[in-house]
């Protein structure tokens, strides 16, 4: 199967200022070091981890709202990092994002008529009444009244604007779209509906979606794939099913051990992790998780020494941890178990 999109060793660093008027340093947040991953065809990529991971940074990245320090994003067979001109334009319809807050992101002086025709103006695809018409359309598509176009955006609930959001997004029938926790600031009760939406426009559009959530929970019906990351680095990548019934990881272990269980008979011993995420500026040596891992002291001082290859489990599952890595920990060496 075809991937539509393939990150490649992505690098995100930016410098930021010592918090004390007479520190020099300059300091580096490495908010994104060196991530690879692959979005399928029409499926959706879950990326979940804590805030400060670097997850947002990552889809920003990808789409190119910020700048890459290093690496490459191949779509259509060439590297949308480096692309151009007109070229660019044109990549950059089909390469969309959605945020969590969609009233920060919609202009409240402009109508939802005049936010959903601005696309058609930056990329002059479309003006006038079939302009017009389209607009109406994306309003049915996205499950809101065509007669709610002269509206502003303080006149719809948090759900009704996040679909405005999605709305603006697939205007110019884009390929893929980074999904950035698009229902993380919603009422739980909404936020089921904007799934489903989502579902269906991809059914409909063939879309594929990367979509970032804190937690596994939040991204466990809409994935296909899920990858997890920490302090920058993607560290357990599977099928969905895979990864919850075969978590490798120590870090995904305690994700999913933390997501409540309705049935209360059923065993579950919840991983808790020690101490908070270190900073992404001087993450830890080694591994990046060995400060807070369960399981670091099983393998002596190697966590902290020598930082973890990527692993190949299963097809499609990759793991960057010692334990499963026989060249350097073959008596801790274990298979991956829940
Ligand atoms: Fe834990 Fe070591 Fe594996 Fe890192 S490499 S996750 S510290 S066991
Ligand atoms: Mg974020």
């Amino acid at each position: 199967e075809t991937p539509i999109l393939e990150v490649r060793d992505l690098v995100k660093h930016y410098p930021v200022k010592a918090a004390s008027p007479f520190d020099r340093r300059r300091l580096v947040v490495r908010a994104v070091d060196g991530v690879s991953l692959t979005i399928g065809k029409g499926r959706t990529l879950g990326l979940v981890g804590e805030s400060g991971c670097g997850k947002s940074t990552l889809g920003k990245t990808i789409v190119r709202l910020e700048k890459a320090t290093s690496g490459s994003v191949v779509y259509e067979g060439e590297d949308f990092l480096k692309a151009g001109g007109g070229h660019l334009r044109a990549l950059r319809r089909d390469l969309q994002i959605i945020f969590q807050d969609p009233y920060a992101s919609l202009n409240p002086r402009m109508s939802v008529e005049q936010i959903l025709e601005e696309p058609f103006d930056i990329h002059g695809t479309l003006s006038g009444e079939p302009r017009r018409k389209r607009v109406r359309e994306l309003l049915e598509a996205v499950g809101l009244p065509a007669s709610h176009a002269t509206r502003y955006p303080h006149e719809f609930s948090g759900g009704q604007r996040q679909r405005i959001g999605i709305a603006r997004a697939i205007a110019l029938n884009p390929k893929l779209i980074v999904c950035d926790e698009p229902v993380s600031a919603l009422d739980v009760s909404i936020q089921s509906q904007v799934l489903n939406l989502l579902k269906r426009l991809q059914r409909e559009m063939g879309l594929s979606y990367l979509f970032i959530a804190h937690g596994l929970a939040a991204v466990k019906h809409i994935s296909d794939d899920i990858g997890v990351m920490y302090l920058g680095k993607l560290v357990e990548k599977a099928p969905k099913s895979r990864l919850f019934a075969a978590p490798a990881h120590p870090y995904t272990q305690a994700l999913i051990s933390a997501i409540p269980i309705p049935d209360p008979t059923r065993r579950s011993q919840r991983i808790v992790l020690e101490g908070d995420v270190p900073s992404p500026i001087r993450p830890p040596s080694g591994c990046r998780f060995h400060t807070r891992c369960p399981k670091a002291s099983s393998l002596g001082t190697l966590c902290s020494r020598v930082e973890p290859r990527t692993l190949t489990l299963a097809p499609g599952h990759e793991v960057a941890c010692h334990l499963y890595d026989p060249a350097v920990a073959p008596a801790a060496a274990e298979p991956a178990h829940v």
